[in-house]
């Protein structure tokens, strides 16, 4: 066991709250029980006691409850004092805790010593950070999917299959004569395409569960009063939208978020992009071009009894040539025209209503199709960028790998450095900045 030190931290989240928990994670957290409580609390019970302070005052009573190690979130000893959740008692508690030899734990550091424990290997614990962050519901029950493990599980039998062939490779180099069985029989280049066809199911899969997890940047263009907001609202439905305000923006937030059918879509508004001097606004302007990279597709939102004009062209001029981009002809029940989608110069054209919703499920299907949203009946679990980036080169190997049937030293050096990527998605041997990296952006006390 490596020697470890006492965190704890406040677990819920910061505000009031009707109960508050502040939780303890090492060898120090027996004592602290006896030291606040009294005694330590019998294994995993729920025990209603009386928090205490250092002269014996009374601080709350509420529930303790005491996980010696290994059975623990953090394979460590962990005592969870649940009281009343103010943010005032909360820090009475967690100060008492740390005058006990306990440290304020890091953003996800419980998570981590869960990891380093073996509780959870690298993709689970990305996934409780994904499930406490998802944004829409579908969002979070991939993200429980992966923590359950059912990605890692995938991951696994993907590893055993490349082990199997690699052993397989690496026996026939042991007795060279047979080298000639190696080639002929056809068996190697079967059990790689075998391997090759798990891998793209598999990365189809992450690739739907990544899109839940990021979502599609739209870009809305359009004209004050052209329909903008009703048309939102009408994309929204009954789906709840978590609006989330972007790190950094503190007067003009220039992403908005819907969802449809648990896709999030972030809305970049172009309406804030005129002429102007003022110095934030400025800002708000140069931030909402350099969103406008990274965009998916752009909804380019007209008065279906006016057309295009002046400002719509400005805009479109300056977006990527590649970006895709749909026209919505806005306002057809003043025209008395039918729903329609067409498609017209290599451009899609939507007519609808975003008052009477007409037309409005045309577009939410083109929308989801060009996010790349395949529906299936049961959810997926949920993927982050580096999961894909590892896949990417899992296939570029195997694809390399094919071409060297005939030189198995090669052939079975491939197949390591695929293997090799496969371990970096659950973190068999991960580098510490690597680790760091992924466990600052949690929340303190997960
Ligand atoms: P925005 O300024 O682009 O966000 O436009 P709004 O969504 O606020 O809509 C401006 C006005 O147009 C409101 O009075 C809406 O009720 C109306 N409107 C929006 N869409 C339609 C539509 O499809 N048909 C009709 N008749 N009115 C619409
Ligand atoms: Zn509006």
């Amino acid at each position: 066991m490596r020697v470890v030190d006492t965190i704890a931290a406040i677990a819920t989240a910061p505000g009031s709250g009707g109960i508050g928990v502040v939780r303890v994670s090492g060898p120090a957290s027996s004592s602290i029980a006896e030291a606040v409580l009294g005694h330590c609390p019998s294994p995993r019970y729920a025990a209603y006691l009386t928090f205490r302070d250092e002269k014996n005052s009374l601080i709350d009573r509420g529930i303790a409850i005491y996980y010696p190690g290994p059975h623990s979130y953090t394979g460590e000893d962990v005592l969870e004092l649940q009281a009343h959740g103010g943010p005032a008692l909360m820090q009475i508690l967690l100060k008492r805790c740390l005058a006990l030899g306990a440290r304020q734990a890091e953003p996800g550091e419980f998570t981590r010593r869960a990891y380093l424990n073996d509780k959870l290997d690298l993709a689970q614990a990305e996934a409780v950070a994904d499930v406490i962050n998802a944004a829409t519901e579908a969002a979070a029950r991939s993200a429980v999917k992966s923590l359950s493990g059912e990605f890692s599980t995938r991951i696994h039998e993907l590893l055993q299959q490349l082990i199997d062939l690699r052993l397989y490779v690496e026996a026939c180099l042991d007795f060279p004569e047979e080298d000639i069985d190696f080639i002929s029989q056809g068996r190697v280049a079967e059990k790689l395409a075998h391997v090759a066809a798990g891998l793209d199911a598999v990365f189809r899969e992450a690739k739907q569960g990544n899109l839940l997890r990021e979502g599609l940047q739209v870009v809305l263009v359009g004209q004050p009063n052209v329909g903008k907001s009703s048309l939102m609202n009408q994309l929204a439905g009954e789906e709840v939208a978590i609006v989330t305000s972007i790190a950094g923006t503190t007067r003009d937030t220039i992403k908005n978020s819907i969802q449809i059918n648990g896709v999030p879509l972030h809305i970049i508004d172009t309406a804030g992009l005129r002429e102007t001097t003022d110095e934030v606004e400025l800002h708000g302007i140069t931030r909402t071009w350099r969103a406008l990279e990274n965009a998916g597709v752009a909804l380019l939102l007209i008065d279906a009894a006016h057309g295009i004009g002046e400002m719509e062209k400005s805009i479109l001029e300056r977006l990527p040539q590649d970006l895709p981009k749909i026209w919505v002809h806005n306002k057809i029940d003043l025209e008395s025209t039918s729903p329609n989608i067409i498609q017209q110069d290599g451009n899609t054209h939507i007519y609808l209503s975003a008052k009477t919703g007409d037309g409005v499920g045309l577009l939410r299907q083109c929308l989801l199709e060009i996010a790349g949203w395949q529906p299936s009946g049961e959810g997926v679990f949920m993927a982050r960028d580096r999961h894909l980036l590892a896949l990417n080169t899992v296939h570029e190997h195997l694809d390399v790998a094919e071409g060297l049937l005939i030189q198995p030293e090669l052939f079975a050096e491939e197949l390591r450095l695929a293997q090799d990527a496969l371990n970096s998605i659950t973190g068999e041997f991960t580098p510490d900045d690597l680790l760091g990296e992924i466990f600052s952006r949690f929340c303190i006390g997960k």
